[in-house]
């Protein structure tokens, strides 16, 4: 298996996997999405809400802000030392406190530890007109997006078959599939269609060219084929900035790996139990 980055950011990964069945590939792409742990306030105390919002609201609005997480600081709240009571190692905590008039923004939330802030100062939570209030305490706590979709850490993540196409010698470069192309993946060099350089992997599979090429009257076959490569995918991963993308993957890909020891373990146990 192999992993091969085309570009690569805190934020955003263009990557091909080689090499692997497509259930790993959709248990890599779940486990970015659903197994990797991040903060999300979760408990908010409200002393004051004089806002046009309700305190459910709120509290909802909230716990969508990412924050940036560092995983070697905080734990879930069933593994901390603690036993679940609330720790600074479990919990962060975030105070705001604001008077009217004023849009509350993400960057009033003021963080017990400096290093766990919102990603983004400028989200609004609600917009204050003169004489309203708002004074509340808020917990953010480590979960996963299985528990919760506002603990996930990606905001996009999925992945698509590597492309194949293959042009046959029936090819007259009548160029009516590179007009059709909406990527602008073809083009007519010598007597034959083409992939322009570089181009292949933003093939979309749409399939408009095979088409194209039969409406040429060809015949029976087009003389252009699209089909896909079964163990080499084309993956898009954006984090929400709560994690780098690059720990998005390497935190999914120990899951897989735990998951799979753990599996293990349990069947030997089970067929040692049987040759008993
Ligand atoms: S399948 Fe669609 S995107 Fe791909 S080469 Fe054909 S027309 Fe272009
Ligand atoms: S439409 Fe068919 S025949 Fe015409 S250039 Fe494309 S592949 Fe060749
Ligand atoms: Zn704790």
């Amino acid at each position: 298996m192999e992993i091969e980055f085309a570009s690569l950011d805190d934020t955003l990964a263009r990557f091909t996997l080689s090499g692997a069945s497509p259930g790993f590939a959709n248990a890599f792409r779940r486990a970015m999405i659903g197994e990797v742990p991040t903060l999300a306030i979760e408990d908010v105390r409200i002393y004051d809400n004089t806002s046009a919002l309700f305190d459910e609201m709120l509290a909802h609005r909230l716990g969508l802000i990412p924050i940036k997480t560092d995983l070697t600081t905080y734990t879930t709240q069933d593994k901390c030392a603690c036993g679940g009571a609330g720790c600074p190692g479990c919990i962060a905590t975030f105070t705001l406190s604001v008077e009217g008039p004023k849009t509350v923004l993400s960057s009033d939330l003021i963080p017990q530890d400096p290093e766990t802030t919102p990603v983004h100062e400028n989200i609004p939570i609600v917009k204050l007109v003169k004489g309203q209030k708002l004074v509340i305490e808020a917990r953010a706590v480590l979960n996963t997006g299985r528990e919760h979709a506002k603990w996930q850490p990606t905001l996009v993540c999925g992945y698509k078959n590597y492309p194949v196409v293959t042009i046959s010698d029936t090819c007259d470069a009548c160029g009516m599939c590179v007009d059709e192309c909406p990527r602008e993946i073809l083009a007519i060099k010598g007597k034959k269609v083409q992939v322009v350089d570089s181009k292949l992997p933003d093939c979309s599979m749409c399939r408009l060219c095979e088409r194209a090429c039969m409406a040429s009257g060809i015949g029976e076959e087009p003389a252009i084929r699209i089909s896909a490569e079964p163990d080499r995918f084309i993956f898009v991963v954006e984090s929400d900035g709560s994690l780098p993308v690059k720990e998005i993957m390497e935190r999914a890909l120990s899951y897989i790996r735990d998951q799979a020891n753990e599996l293990e373990n349990q069947t030997s146990e089970i067929s040692g139990e049987e040759k008993k």
